[in-house]
């Protein structure tokens, strides 16, 4: 139905530099996880002759053309007579948009201005406004369909989860029940994308959204059998640690598993410096699922603080199995009974540092508790230590749900 979608801000703000857009992001994030991808995000000023030039371009290359901005009652709101040209259409007085604004202004007085934003292009279906004033619109062409969407960020992401999304996902013949939703960790989009590929069965519609530090990834069409059939296959393609079903966030994850269970963790962090800790504290009420947690970055500190013992730091490294265990019982131990599960990450973050043997992104990460034995990886990651950091920090969260699950 639609191959693919273009996204056209409008408004002088956007660019003289004053507002940042928002809309081109959160809406392809949106379009892409609907199987839709967004070719074109294009900004332009409050300007009738290139904005009405930019909609017909677009409306040749995309099925799917979606306007944001210029829906106010001023003269500068454009939208409404721009998006009729492109399409060769009337503008139509709706007695019943009228009304409802009538109702939204609650007795007050209503500029006469108000009266242009009653009137929509011939033929269109009417989104919903349930946070302002001006209504949005959706009508279709020849060879797809138009959507215009109000500029203020609140009303846009109100009538796309309340009126868009649910029109597109019945043209698309998505059933909103009918979808599994995963996250994936640690791994690159292209190599996502080529095992979701690879993976996939007939019918297969997928889409991912790149976040911070994960990728979340829906699976439609098919039965539920066929997508947890496809989902186990993408799982196998890699190390089932770094894919978890549900749209998850890995620090809201680890907090809230901890807290359920009524269980409190300490961090022993070395190449993280804290990062574990901190991403952890970010969340409120941290103080119920975090006791706290020691940064040990020196060899002298591991064994001072933690009481790892020299001997082992001697024979195996700070970077090890060996080191990383006894960190965290070292960290357990220290809690003094206060926490009951301990991480400990040590490992090589870059640039320099690294051995043939230990190179750079060779991360260990411990994690022991009271109930059962110690959990234990090796990770090897590539990227700026930035990156090796972050990342270190994230695979830490996931072994610690995987130690309570
Ligand atoms: P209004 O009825 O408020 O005039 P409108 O549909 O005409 O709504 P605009 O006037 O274009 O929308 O924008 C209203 C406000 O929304 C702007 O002041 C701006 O702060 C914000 N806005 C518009 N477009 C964007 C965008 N692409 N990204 C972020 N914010 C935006
Ligand atoms: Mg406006």
């Amino acid at each position: 139905m639609f191959e693919s979608a273009s996204i056209l801000c409008v408004g002088n703000e956007l660019t003289e530099g004053t507002t940042l857009d928002r809309h081109g992001r959160y809406l392809s994030r949106t379009l892409g996880e609907l199987g839709i991808p967004v070719r074109k995000i294009a900004l332009i000023p409050d300007e009738r002759d290139l904005f009405l030039s930019e909609v017909k371009a677009l409306m040749q290359q995309s099925g799917l053309v979606i306007v944001t901005g210029g829906l106010g009652p001023t003269s500068d709101d454009l939208t409404r007579d721009v998006v009729a040209a492109a399409l060769g259409a009337e503008l139509e007085y709706r007695e019943e948009l009228w009304q409802e604004l009538q109702v939204r202004f609650g007795g007050r007085q209503i500029a006469e201005a108000n009266r242009r934003q009653a009137f929509i292009p011939a033929g269109s279906v009417v989104l919903k406004n349930i946070v302002g004033t001006a209504p949005g619109f959706m009508t279709d062409w020849g060879g797809g369909c138009v959507v215009a969407l109000p500029g203020p960020p609140r009303e846009l992401s109100a009538m796309v989860d309340q009126s868009l999304l649910p029109l597109l996902r019945q043209r698309l013949g998505i059933r909103v029940e009918a979808v599994t939703r995963a996250t994936a960790f640690l791994i690159p989009e292209s190599e996502l994308e080529e095992a979701l590929a690879a993976a996939a069965f007939d019918q297969a519609v997928w889409g991912t959204r790149v976040e911070e530090y994960r990728i979340a990834f829906a699976l439609r069409g098919g039965t539920e059998q066929d997508r947890l059939g496809m989902l186990a296959r993408v799982v196998q393609f890699f190390d089932g640690f770094r894919i978890r079903s549900g749209e998850v966030d890995p620090v809201a994850l680890v907090s809230d598993r901890l807290r359920d269970l009524g269980r409190v963790l300490v961090t022993a962090e070395s190449c993280t410096g804290g990062l574990v800790a901190k991403l952890i504290t970010d969340l409120p009420r941290s103080s119920e699922v975090l006791w706290g947690g020691v940064v040990s970055y020196c060899d002298t500190a591991k064994s001072g603080i933690l009481r790892v013992s020299p001997a082992t730091l001697g024979e195996h490294g700070a970077v090890s199995r060996q080191t990383v265990e006894a960190m965290a019982r070292g960290a357990l131990a220290i809690s003094d009974g206060q926490a009951s599960v301990a991480v400990a990450v040590s490992g090589i973050a870059g640039p320099g540092g690294g051995t043939v043997e230990k190179p750079v992104g060779t991360v260990w990460i411990a994690v022991c508790g009271d109930t059962r034995a110690a959990l234990t990886r090796a990770m090897h990651f590539y990227g700026s230590r930035e990156q090796v950091r972050r990342r270190s920090a994230v695979a830490a969260l996931l072994l610690i749900e995987d130690y309570l699950t």
